[in-house]
């Protein structure tokens, strides 16, 4: 299968399973994850109509970026590490995995020296996971209301990375927990802060997770096929 047919393919079931669960399928976008993959891949991509696309390694994603010509839009997914922020900006119209507050202060300082907000999702560790990053369900509320004083910065919603992300049955309690976790800060109305986004699912669930409410799903294997190598950190 060509990545042309399976970017047709995974649309068809996003859509199925967003008109399944009474959601309008616009509402669900598809994030592409392109890590370990080739600039070429990203390419044919996006000349298939695939817009938009998620990247884990600051190094390997902007040697990468040079290389696409195509005007596609880049998410960035991955573990970040403060030293590496300013290298984003720019590049990135999202980040979905702040899940500390020097992290935040740094994304802030960075988009405030180009005279820029940066739209940031807050990740979180529902299962309390010590080998994954992410901050506490427990954590979340004061992070938010920490995150959301930083000047340029806007918090857009959350991000979850459940324990059990190829079995879309275990993983839907997580899925449903973030769903709930969102509605109670946007009831906190604290000020700056919008709950729309939802960012989870990934080859494996990506469909039980927009049944549980996800606007982005992250879908790379189903796309991009196995990845060859090794995460390269
Ligand atoms: C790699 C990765 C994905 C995509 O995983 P697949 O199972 O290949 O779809 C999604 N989200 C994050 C944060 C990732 O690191």
């Amino acid at each position: 299968m060509s990545i042309s047919d399976n970017l047709c393919h995974i649309r068809g079931r996003i859509t199925a399973a967003a008109l399944a669960a009474g959601r309008d399928p616009s509402e669900i976008r598809l994030v592409a994850v392109s890590k370990t993959q080739a600039a070429a891949a990203v390419s044919e991509a996006a000349r298939a109509g695939q817009g938009l696309f998620g990247e884990n390694y600051v190094q390997e994603f902007t040697a990468k970026a040079a290389h696409v010509t195509e005007p596609v839009e880049w998410h960035f997914i991955g573990s970040l590490q403060s030293n590496k922020v300013r290298q984003l900006v720019g590049l990135v119209t999202l980040i979905h995995s702040v899940d500390r507050l020097s992290l935040a202060q740094e994304i802030s300082r960075q988009w405030g020296k180009a005279g820029k907000s940066c739209d940031i999702l807050l990740e979180v560790n529902i299962a309390g996971e010590t080998s994954k990053g992410g901050t506490t369900a427990e954590a979340l509320l004061s992070l938010t209301r920490e995150v959301a004083t930083l000047p340029h910065l806007r918090i857009r919603g959350l991000m979850t990375m459940p324990p059990f992300y190829d079995d879309p049955d275990a993983a839907r309690p997580y899925f449903r927990r973030l769903r709930e976790l969102a509605g109670v800060i946007g009831t906190s109305k604290i000020p700056g802060v919008a709950m729309t986004e939802l960012s989870m699912g990934m080859s494996g669930d990506f469909e039980a997770a927009i049944e549980e409410g996800a606007t982005l799903v992250r879908v790379g294997t189903a796309l991009f096929g196995r990845r060859e190598h090794p995460p390269i950190s």
